[in-house]
């Protein structure tokens, strides 16, 4: 798969240097070459719910497995930057010992695709865990956090708090009650005005609309994001299906659920790329669509 992936950058960027020397080429074609390697290639992922337990509905706990392996082996083909899951990697086991385990399986898998990965807190992450305890075994510092890659900004940020402050974690709370609290917005605002870089942001529930699956205060996060006039993008899950709009001058991705749907055909993950120029393109695989922002 490797030699396949690595033949075809080879002859894309030959093709780009005969049309570079072509009175043939069009602005199009030659656009089209010059794109086919990204600056930044990220992999992502949402809403595995893996548990080792039978299907609920349309969700299939036990297929996350298989699905995410489709996944891994397009993201080491593609060779991602790193890989960006974005909530609710487990579902809700009822004993914490009993999540801990489910946690670390799929942990396992992603550790196995990248040195390089990031965790976006969802609510089922930390339905029956902990944060602390969810932190400890994904490795991460902090639900919330920012980092450079190649020239970008990028940062996670962590909406499972409830409307009082308190932190989600061991069946403490209600899904729809989900806040960005006064702290992180704070400290968001500190670390946009500090990079020169653009950025993209990554959180669970959704903050481009109103509703049940949306964070409360979205509002006053969306102007901050506004307010810095760095960001290019936010990433979503938590809705399970794919959504897309643009508020403000920023898109708004909300990408569709692994664990939704039986079978090859129902698997979703996807791959964002960054552009010469900050254009972005999200190549959606399975259930999961494809968009291409010119900037
Ligand atoms: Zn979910």
């Amino acid at each position: 798969m490797d030699a396949i992936a690595i033949h075809r950058r080879a002859f894309l960027r030959q093709s780009s240097l005969l049309l570079a020397g072509s009175a043939l080429a069009s602005a199009d074609a030659l656009r089209a070459a010059e794109t086919a390697d990204p600056l930044v290639r990220i992999g992502l992922a949402t809403d595995l719910h893996y548990a080792d337990k039978p299907p609920a509905g349309a969700r299939h706990y036990r297929e996350t497995l298989s699905k995410f392996a489709e996944a891994a082996e397009r993201f080491q083909r593609e060779k991602v930057d790193c890989i960006v899951e974005l909530g609710d990697i487990i579902d809700a086991a009822d004993a914490p010992d009993v999540e801990e385990g489910y946690l670390q399986r799929i942990a396992k898998e992603f550790a196995a695709v990248h040195d390089r990965r990031y965790y976006v807190v969802g609510n089922h992450c930390v339905d029956t865990l902990t944060k602390a305890e969810f932190l400890e075994i994904v490795g991460q510092e902090s639900c919330h956090q920012s980092f450079d890659l190649k020239g970008y900004h990028w940062v996670v940020l962590d909406a499972c708090f409830r409307g009082d402050g308190e932190p989600y974690g061991r069946k403490n709370f209600q899904w729809t009650d989900a806040n960005v609290p006064a702290a992180e917005l704070d400290w968001l605002k500190a670390d946009l005005a500090r990079t020169p870089h653009k950025t993209v942001v990554f959180i669970h529930q959704r903050i481009d609309v109103e509703g049940l699956h949306s964070v409360k205060n979205a509002a006053e996060v969306r102007k901050v994001l506004e307010g810095s006039g760095k960001v290019l993008a936010v990433l979503q899950g938590h809705f399970h299906r794919n959504d897309y709009r643009e508020v403000g001058g920023i898109h708004y991705c909300t990408l569709a659920a692994m664990v939704e749907g039986s079978g090859e055909e129902n698997n979703a993950y996807a791959l964002l790329d960054i552009l010469p120029g900050h254009g972005m393109r999200i190549a959606g695989f399975r259930k999961q669509k494809g968009y291409e922002w010119p900037q």
